[in-house]
């Protein structure tokens, strides 16, 4: 059985894949932040589309499991501010939500492939899955058209739901960015400085708070209103033969991942390269010398098997 998250990993480099998923192994003390904002995130919409939980609370529960330190302060406020402004964008939105943090699976040649998704939702009587993104700027619609793992996710819904039935899938983004506050001048007004890069909402809080009208800074507002975006939600489908396409090749990859040849894929180019790569001072050990009492120290003083279920996304998030 194979999962949607290996089949890019592989493709990068066999060596990390290995490490990852033959060996399950993760580094030690090197927490990716990044990585843990998306998946406490990932944890807090969970709890609210299956059970109505609020995100906030769950997100920040989720925060207090990692040891204290400035980092986590950081990224339990960011989370926050990026929870309670999510809510609101889409507080008016009524999803008929039919699966959160689910395994599909479909057989595929000799083989199972297995993905689980965000969230599968119906919208006018069709099926969509959603995978929810943490982003430090929006992805573009062509890389999420031709996203493998998008293409993945539609495969094993069009296979439990039928093609006919799958509207495709929705790249939930959620921008790792705080708002901004406009400056209150000295005269008592808000700037009204249109590189401010914030939200209508945030605006507007602070017109009130300070005690000004709303009527005079409309112009701001709409511009506030047009021109960003902290959420943004993109469809993307496929077609049935884009669909054939992908099953042939992943077939063949499953194939040479059932007996694999493992190689390094050594690089300052792919994306993250070697030296942002989390196994980059086990591997380099494995290059550098044949002492294996040396390479095993490292493997043991740096690296811990990890069994937890969101082990799969690290990587994943390396790539932004
Ligand atoms: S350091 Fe480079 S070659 Fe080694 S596992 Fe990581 S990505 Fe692969």
């Amino acid at each position: 059985m194979f999962h949607v998250t290996e089949l890019s990993q592989f493709r990068k480099c066999r060596t990390a894949w290995s490490y990852k998923y033959q060996e399950q192994l993760q580094h030690k003390t090197a927490v990716n932040y990044n990585s843990l904002l998306g998946t406490n995130v990932h944890y807090a919409l969970a709890g609210y589309y299956a059970r109505d939980f609020n995100p906030i609370v769950q997100f920040k529960r989720k925060c207090e499991e990692s040891p204290s330190s400035p980092e986590v302060d950081e990224m339990n406020i960011l989370g926050t501010i990026m929870l309670e402004g999510y809510l609101e964008c889409y507080k008016d939105e009524k999803l008929e939500v039919v699966s959160v943090e689910v395994p599909y699976t479909a057989m595929m040649g000799n083989y199972d492939l297995i993905g689980t998704l965000d969230l599968v939702v119906k919208i006018d009587g069709l099926i969509y899955g959603v995978d929810h993104k943490t982003c430090k700027t929006f992805t573009n619609p062509e890389d999420v058209s031709n996203d493998d793992q998008m293409s993945a996710y539609i495969y094993l819904l069009s296979k439990y739901f039928g093609y006919e039935n799958v509207g495709g899938m929705i790249y939930n983004q959620l921008l790792k960015k705080i708002p901004a506050s406009p400056q209150l001048l000295k005269n008592g007004s808000l700037s009204k400085d249109k590189s401010i890069v914030t939200t209508r909402q945030k605006y507007y809080d602070a017109i009130i708070e300070n005690g000004l009208n709303p009527d005079d800074y409309e112009d701001i507002l709409y511009k506030i209103e047009c021109t960003y975006k902290f959420y943004d939600r993109m469809v993307t489908t496929r077609t049935e033969h884009e669909l054939k396409t992908w099953e042939q090749n992943t077939i063949a990859q499953m194939s040479d991942m059932s007996t694999p040849l493992v190689y390094p894929n050594v690089s300052k180019d792919h994306i993250g390269g070697c030296a942002r790569c989390s196994f980059y001072t086990l591997c380099r050990a494995t290059r550098v010398s044949s002492d294996l009492d040396y390479v095993n120290e490292i493997r043991d003083t740096e690296f811990e098997v990890c069994t937890d279920e969101f082990h799969g996304t690290d990587m994943e998030e390396m790539s932004e």
